[in-house]
């Protein structure tokens, strides 16, 4: 549906849980957070008959985040049951691969579309800093899984904060697999607000210094708000997704769903409807698509980064809202 920008919104990112494995600096406080009990989060049940309306009102691709959505259990049959809905033509999946491997099958056989897997460095020492988890060595093997059998498209997203990353070295991962790596700049948002901004032109510098001049890659690729390079003798594409730097608000197509029932219009914004009282109070279908449709019309024009905290800034973290 269009918003009152004009904008066709027709992607919905959906956050299964905010339970994550891991507790990466910009996303999650070392302690944790307080998390949601399990009456706070929505069932199965509730999510898919949220998929059905928003397919009926025009949306087309559905992401499945967190927190790590693969540590709710039977996320393959959630998926699986996605795809039966008429108009929704994608579904897929961003993780940060820890388990990747207990289930590529049953997500593979269950037609999930593609999917994202973070890492933000191969260096161990540094992975266990940014990620405070000792777990590379099991991401990278589920990386090559993922890769090798060409099941889906795999992308990489890599968040780059400090030269140290060796960005270079997650960026090569393109050249040895058919797989592209995205850098997308930290945004401030929850933890990410401590965080000295690492620019575009910062990365594609470093990338640059080691491998030559990046080339503008013409062909149109994914529906989202990247753009791609390529690096000769790469066999993936390098994309960067810069929305302090690039903004692109003007092109922004997607809502989000919080794992308890909050549909959020902007990333930056506390803006959107709950929709978790209307689902347990028995609200007919209409109703809920009401709600829905008269949250999105009102969608912000776009974030502010750039400007001073404002007070209906959104406090969450971002394993609350799931990217
Ligand atoms: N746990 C899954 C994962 O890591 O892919 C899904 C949820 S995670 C919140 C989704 C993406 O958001 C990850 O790629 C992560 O790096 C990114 N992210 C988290 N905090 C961010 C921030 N402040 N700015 C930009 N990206 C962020
Ligand atoms: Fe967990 Fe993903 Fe956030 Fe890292 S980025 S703490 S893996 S939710």
């Amino acid at each position: 549906m269009l918003d009152d920008y004009g904008r066709n919104i027709d992607y919905v990112r959906i956050s299964l849980t905010d339970r994550c494995n891991l507790r990466c600096v910009y996303c999650m406080p070392e302690q944790g957070i307080e998390l949601l009990s399990h009456d706070q989060i929505l069932n199965f049940e509730e999510i898919l008959r949220l998929c059905q309306i928003f397919a009926d009102l025009g949306m087309k691709k559905i992401k499945l985040t967190g927190g790590e959505p693969l540590c709710r259990l039977k996320v393959a049959g959630l998926i699986k049951q996605i795809k039966e809905i008429p108009g929704i033509e994608q579904v897929t999946l961003t993780t940060n691969g820890v388990e990747l491997d207990k289930y590529w099958h049953e997500l593979s056989d269950a037609g999930l579309d593609a999917i994202n897997i973070s890492l933000d460095t191969l260096d161990k020492d540094l992975y266990r800093e940014i990620t405070r988890r000792d777990v590379l060595d099991k991401v990278l093997a589920n990386i090559v899984l993922a890769a090798e059998s060409k099941r889906m498209p795999v992308k990489i997203n890599c968040v780059p904060m400090q030269k140290e990353q060796k960005l270079y070295d997650v960026a090569s991962l393109a050249k040895d697999y058919d797989i592209h790596v995205r850098f997308i700049e930290m945004m401030p948002i929850g933890q990410g607000k401590d965080f000295e901004f690492f620019s575009r032109e910062a990365t594609i510098a470093l990338l640059e210094e080691k491998y030559g001049k990046l080339k503008p890659c013409t062909e149109l690729l994914g529906n989202g708000p990247a753009e791609y390079y390529m690096i000769d003798g790469f066999k993936g594409k390098i994309g960067f997704i810069s929305a302090v730097s690039h903004k692109f608000c003007h092109l922004c197509n997607r809502i989000r769903l919080t794992a308890d029932g909050f549909l959020k219009t902007c990333l930056q914004y506390d803006k959107g409807v709950e929709l978790r009282p209307l689902l347990r109070a028995e609200a007919s279908d209409e109703e809920l698509k009401q709600a829905i449709q008269a949250a999105i019309a009102k969608k912000p024009s776009a974030h502010h980064f750039e400007e001073l905290a404002a007070e209906d800034d959104e406090q969450k973290n971002m394993s609350q809202i799931g990217g």
